[in-house]
Formats: structure tokens, sequence, C-alpha cells
């Protein structure tokens, strides 16, 4: 179905989808928000306009639900405005809903009743799958990682083969079976912060680690269905990525990205294979701050305003807070915290995909893959929309680098260094940007 279509009977089927997902959490965020508003304070969206503040934009959710699972809107459901969108423009007005969430957890963080509403709006992006609106570029993606054919594509192919014929002459060993390490990246990271590749990898041989990586990208970035609610090609990609884990059987899986990946390795992958990992995730940082407690690494101090942007997938959900600011206060003379740090650190306004589909990645990615990505001009309108207002999300970490004086922000996200480096761009703030594991192996001693 295309973008411009609304196939009345695919909507309402999508529903299953979304009474699938209806378990006991999603049932607390579904019936125990009061509205009090304190979520809206801290959404990076609400900034864009008031209807994309967290409540309203799981509200199409709760409509479904509501037609289901409530006895009086199930009997009357025109009265509470229940059940499935009835025009395209209704399901347009969804999609753009969806499509404004990062799934930050800034909302769960602040509200008092502890209701994700990111969550909520990650199944309504399932649900919009199941009615056939999903970005096309988020789409190609999502098909070609879980048909595994990714490389098929000469630009994308001529990317990895170049990272791993220049990662061969430093000796990296691929696919080393009962490796203690497993070194996990991915086609993005490689293509968008190879520096974040090289600098893990010259890290692991500082610290003389018994280490492996796969010599042909697992996925895209993690499985790229999960951010567009596309449950089969998640599981696809996860059970392969899973096989080829328990192949290698390492004690550790570490990763450099603490983005997404770093939530799907430690919590998504297990629960969808269904098995208790008889692996660890760990984060590079975790590696560099053990070894520096250890002694086993020195630091020169790195001259010059540093700061730290906290992902919010390896910081607010994975726990890593503090450990990048200890070992980036080692690495540098004198490094500075953001105004928002720690669990209420600010979002910078581009996860759950939103960067990743924006006009100017779509045409970096036509680019590099030397085809043009067919889109309608609703969708078009739709993404140039999309673009605006996550420039506008985007701001206020903007406003909060600028305000650090720093002239280096590091992080540990590919999907974060490219919002960043669109949105400091837009707003004329000239910062270097760099990704955790390079910026501390260039200033090793
Ligand atoms: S998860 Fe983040 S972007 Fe999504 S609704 Fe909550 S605060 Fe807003
Ligand atoms: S903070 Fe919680 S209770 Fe308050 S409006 Fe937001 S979701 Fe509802």
């Amino acid at each position: 179905m295309s973008w411009e279509e609304f196939n009345a009977e695919k909507v309402r089927s999508a529903e299953a989808y979304a009474l699938r997902h209806l378990d006991s959490v999603m049932l607390h965020f579904f019936e125990d928000c009061v509205n009090c508003g304190l979520c809206e304070i801290n959404c990076p969206y609400t900034a864009a306009g008031e209807e994309y503040g967290p409540v309203e934009k799981a509200e199409p959710l709760r409509k479904i639900y509501r037609r289901h699972a409530q006895i009086v809107p199930k009997l009357f459901p025109w009265l509470f405005g229940a059940g499935a969108p009835k025009s395209k423009e209704e399901l347009d007005k969804w999609v753009e809903k969806a499509y404004r969430c990062t799934n930050c957890g800034l909302c769960y963080t602040t509200c008092p009743f502890g209701i994700h509403s990111g969550e909520m709006i990650k199944v309504l992006r399932g649900y919009l799958a199941k009615s056939g609106r999903i970005p096309t570029l988020l789409k190609l993606m999502v098909d070609a990682e879980a048909s595994n054919t990714l490389l098929e594509n000469a630009g994308l192919r001529g990317i990895w083969e170049d990272a791993v014929s220049k990662l061969k002459e430093e000796g990296v060993e691929f696919n080393k079976k009962n490796a203690k390490y497993l070194y996990i990246t991915s086609l993005a990271e490689v293509m968008m912060t190879p520096g974040s590749v090289f600098g893990a990898v010259k890290l692991f041989k500082k610290l003389n680690l018994d280490w492996t990586m796969p010599d042909k990208p697992l996925s895209m970035r993690a499985p790229i269905g999960s951010l567009a609610g596309d449950d089969e090609a998640t599981a696809i990609v996860a059970r392969r990525i899973y096989d080829y884990i328990r192949e290698i059987n390492p004690e550790y899986v570490v990763l450099s990205d603490g983005g997404y990946p770093y939530t799907f390795f430690r919590f998504d992958l297990p629960r969808i294979i269904g098995e208790k990992p008889t692996f660890k995730v760990v984060h590079v940082v975790e590696l560099v701050e053990e070894a520096l407690k250890q002694g086993k690494l020195k630091f020169k101090k790195a001259a010059g305003k540093v700061t730290w942007h906290s992902p919010c997938k390896m910081g607010r959900f994975g726990g890593l807070l503090e450990e990048p600011v200890r070992v980036l206060s080692e690495a540098s003379s004198d490094f500075v915290k953001l105004k928002s740090h720690g669990s209420f650190g600010k979002c910078c306004g581009g996860g759950s995909s939103i960067a990743c589909i924006v006009p100017p990645t779509q045409q970096m990615m036509e680019k590099v893959m030397g085809t043009s990505i067919p889109i309608s001009g609703t969708e078009k309108a739709f993404l140039d929309k999309l673009y605006k207002d996550m420039l506008v999300a985007g701001k206020a970490k903007v406003d909060e680098i600028r305000e650090s004086g720093a002239s280096v922000v590091v992080t540990s996200c590919v999907g974060c260094m490219h919002t960043l480096s669109m949105t400091t761009q837009a707003y004329g703030v000239n910062v270097k940007l760099k990704m955790l594991s390079e910026f501390l192996s260039e200033n090793l001693e």
C-alpha cells in the first residue's frame, strides 16, 4: 500500500497487532494518566507543537484500546472517539504523531506514575506499519536488512569492504571462535562514524584483549525493523545475530555504539529469542574504566573544553551515566557537564529513526547507494515537516552545548552524532563532534 492510499480494512485489521501488545504494563500506561502535564515539559517534541506532547502522541493507541478494552467505549465508540482512523487524513495525522517521538524515555523518567508514552508510541508505529505506513527509506532498510541483502548494493558494499581491508591491515582476526570478546559494529557505524570503529580497535589492541569481530555486517544498525514497528523483520535479524554470537561463543559482546544497539543487545535480544544469554554485554567505556582503575591505561589530557552528550539508551535506559563522565575527566584537561545531565539529560531530538529518514539523510543515502528513493508528494511533505520539527526539538540540546562553551562534544551513538551534526550546523554552533572510542583512542598515552 502506498503512502497515498487508505485501506480501511487493513487499518482495522491492524488492531490485532496493537491488542497483542496490551499486557499489564501497557494497560497501566493506557489507563493511569491523570493529565498532569509534567511529561510535556521534558519531551523534546512539545517545542514543535502542543499536539506532539507525550500524551497526545499516545492518544491514537489509547483510541484503539478504548474500542476493545473498555466496556462503554466498546458499546458507543463514536462518543469516545474510540477505534481506527476513518480517513487517509486521520491516518496521516497518526503517522505524524508517531514520528515525533525519539523513545528517549524522558517522559517516563518525569511521570509521577511511571507512564512511558514512548513505549506506547512504539506500539503505535507497529500498528501503522501494519496499516501500510512506514517511511520509504526506513522500509527499504528494514527489507534489505531482513533479507540480508544490504551488501548487494555496490555503494554500501564498497564502504564495508574498504573498512574490512583497513581492519585486516590493523591485524584484526575476524570470526575467531571462543574469543573472550566479540566486538559488534554495524554497517551504519562503519558508514557514519568510522572513527568510532577504528578507535575501539585501537583501544582493544592497547588493552591486549582476546577479541574478534564479524567480517560481514549483521545488521544495518540494531534491527532497524524495531524502530519501524516491524516485529517479523526484527525477529529474523535478531535470530541471525544471536546464531552468529552463539557460533563465536564469546564471554562478552562489546559495543562502541551506545544508541539503540546497546539496549537491543542487553535487553531486547534475549527477550526476542526467549533464551538466557550465555554472554554479557558491555560498552567500550566499561572496559576503559576498568583498565584505568588497574593502571593498564593512561591518557594525555586533551586540551580545550570537552563535554559529554549522553545517549538516552546507554545512559537513561542502560545506567551508564557516570562512567563516561569519569573516563572523559581523565582524558581531558577541562571537562564540563552539560546543564541537563544524568537521568534527566536532554535528548538530541533525532532518535528512533527520525534522523535517519529526514531529507538530508535521504539525499546522503541516495548518493551512497547510487539510486533515487521513490517518495510521493504526501510523504515528501511529511518528511520536510519532520526535518523542521527535528531542528526545533534539538534546539534545547544545542543551546546547552553553546552555553557550556565546549569546543568538543563527545557522545557514543551513531544517531546522536548524525543529529547533532545537523542541529549544531543549523544553529551555527561550531563544535567538533567525536564518538567516545574515537576521542579516547586519540588521547591514549
Ligand atoms: S519518549 Fe521522549 S520523545 Fe517520546 S514522548 Fe517521551 S519524552 Fe517525548
Ligand atoms: S506525567 Fe504521566 S500522568 Fe502526567 S500527563 Fe504525563 S503521562 Fe500523564
